[in-house]
């Protein structure tokens, strides 16, 4: 696990030296940047797997890495509450490989296209003497809710999760379905504050809401959903170590006013579990609620890009 936060200075050093411009309504730091169209709100994002960091083949088959490759892009537009419409990708294929193991990679890519009603509008490939690497370019669009962005939660507010989290590594990382549905349907239901994926790490995650949103929070340490991968973990940690800092669970965070909140539980909007993990407080900083009461520090323990 990385101890640096390079990759986090790194687009904080970006952005603050990319230009605005007037047409990108909103630009680097959330999960999908937004282009206002004519017919609407457009929402882009870009994610690159890398042979060796992302996946190692195996135990991944080709066709899991063309599926994840476009998967993590539909968890960030998932995390914008937006609609998936067209991709772009870039490959770099190991000449060792073979034209099977291109095409594998495809067809699990194309596969999860047609299952969220994606068209592939186009791609680049290259060969060269290194690993495999693919770069999936992934457009959607706002709903007439608007996007959900980082930046909107509000003391008060509970913080929110689907499903299970941590020990992804199990296997879970390859074969997870983002939240595309399910983020559409809770937008219908509910006001979303601030949403985020999870794929970092809750540790890592949360953050990022709490820095765009100007606030802090306080997660209660008993009410986090662990995975039974976390559970069954043989490596000695704690499940709930691997539950917050894990990353690669795909999962979606958000923030909602309490009464929203109450009615999600109430009559739960799918079969998905939803929890209620903690809640937004004033101030910056990320505290975790033992079971014994006490606040902790909760330290950000999740994947970083260090460089
Ligand atoms: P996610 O995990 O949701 O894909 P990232 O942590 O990769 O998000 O990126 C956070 C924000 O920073 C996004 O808006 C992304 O577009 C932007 N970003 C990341 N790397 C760069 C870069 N090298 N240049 C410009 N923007 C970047
Ligand atoms: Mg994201």
């Amino acid at each position: 696990m990385a101890s640096g936060r390079s990759e986090f200075e790194f687009i904080a050093w970006m952005r603050r030296h990319a230009t605005p411009h007037p047409r990108v309504a909103l630009g680097i730091g959330d999960d999908a940047a937004i282009l206002p169209t004519e017919a609407g709100k457009l929402l882009v994002t870009v994610d690159m797997l890398m042979e060796g960091v992302h996946f190692t083949l195996p135990p991944a088959r080709p066709a899991d890495v063309g599926r994840k490759a476009l998967a993590v892009n539909l968890s960030d537009i998932a995390a914008m509450a937006g609609r998936p419409l067209a991709a772009v990708l870039s490959v770099a294929l190991p000449r060792t490989y073979g034209k099977e193991f291109a095409r594998e990679l495809h067809r699990g890519l194309l596969e999860l296209a047609d299952e969220f009603g994606v068209a592939i509008a186009g791609g680049d490939t290259n060969s060269w003497n290194g690993p495999a690497v693919i770069s999936v370019t992934l457009l959607g669009e706002a709903t007439e809710r608007g996007a959900v962005l980082r930046s909107g939660a509000v003391p008060g507010d509970w913080i929110m999760v689907t499903g299970a989290l941590g020990g992804s590594l199990g296997g879970a990382h390859l074969t997870f379905r983002p939240r595309v549905e399910e983020a559409l349907v809770l937008h219908g239901r509910a006001s979303l504050h601030a949403m985020i994926d999870l794929s970092d790490g809750l540790s890592s995650d949360l953050p990022h809401i709490l820095e765009e949103s100007g606030v802090g929070a306080v997660l209660d340490e008993s009410a986090i959903p662990i995975s039974e991968a976390a559970r069954n973990a043989s490596d000695g940690r704690p499940p709930l170590d691997h539950a917050l800092g894990d990353g690669e669970d795909f999962e979606l965070l958000f923030t909602v006013a309490p009464s929203d909140g109450q009615a999600l539980l109430q009559s739960p909007p799918f079969a998905l579990p939803l929890t209620r993990i903690g809640e937004i407080v004033e101030g910056g900083e990320c505290r975790l609620r033992r079971d014994d009461g006490t606040l902790v520090p909760l330290a950000a323990t999740g994947w970083s890009h260090n460089f």
